[in-house]
């Protein structure tokens, strides 16, 4: 199970999902910490699940900041967001997975678990079997990338390695959307880094002192009003 939904509504339904296609014993890889993607932890635990697997990043962001993050999923998991009910808890996985990777032998299926260090988090992980390739939020279809926890020059490195690494066949789950290709993660690779060199380049007409993008200078950036907005300030802090 690859990421577990923002909370124990979610999550029932995907595992009542799963459970129509298979009796075999779970385990569940998160590919970061963000609540959509680690707080139906608890629900898959309470229905057998033992093995969780995460970044040390990640561990240390669920851990640290789960709680205040609460209020992210307060519209799909009301319950979630206020900490009430079952399966409520927010659970931060003890398999850590480090630089080494790991790889799980489920029987007919082999799956290698890694990360590429920081991108659209601190520690995002990403799992492969055969041709089949699970990106977490690193790739986002239908909508813009999240830049919120985003190290943008990291994420457009990471992205144009995971293109040079996919296939023609290579099939790429993303974090959020439908399933995409190598094109796709060209694409995403290219946009983000002209949209750095944008974004560079409105940082460095501003006055000094303060930052503050017009309409038209978030506008000629490809994420919409909002995301190009903590693009622009993810760029500031982490490149000042
Ligand atoms: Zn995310």
């Amino acid at each position: 199970m690859i990421d577990t939904g923002s909370g124990p509504r979610e999550a029932g339904g995907l595992y009542q999902a799963i459970r129509k296609i298979t009796d075999l014993p779970l385990v569940v890889v998160n590919t970061h910490a963000h609540g959509d993607h680690a707080f139906g932890n608890s629900y898959f635990a309470a229905h057998g699940v033992q093995d969780f697997y995460i970044s040390a990043e990640a561990a240390e962001h669920l851990r640290e900041r789960g709680e205040a993050e609460r209020q992210l999923v307060r519209f799909l998991e009301p319950e979630m967001a206020m900490g009430k009910g079952e399966y409520s808890r927010i659970l931060v996985p003890k398999n850590i997975v480090d630089e080494s990777g790991v790889t799980l032998d489920l029987g007919s299926v082999t799956l290698e678990i890694f990360g590429r260090g920081q991108g659209h988090t601190g520690g995002d992980l990403l799992v492969r079997s055969g041709n089949i390739l699970f990106t977490g939020d690193l790739v986002e279809q239908g909508g813009p990338p999240n830049f919120e926890d985003a190290d943008p020059f990291a994420w457009s490195t990471l992205l144009g390695a995971l293109e040079a690494e996919c296939s023609s066949d290579t099939v790429v789950v993303p974090g959020h959307g439908h399933v995409v290709d190598k094109e796709f993660v060209g694409l995403q690779h290219r946009e983000m880094i002209a949209a750095i060199r944008e974004g560079q380049e409105i940082i460095a007409s501003r006055p000094a002192g303060r930052f503050d993008p017009t309409a038209y200078q978030l506008q000629i950036l490809p994420y919409g009003p909002e995301q190009s907005a903590i693009f622009l300030q993810r760029l500031v802090e982490i490149r000042p």
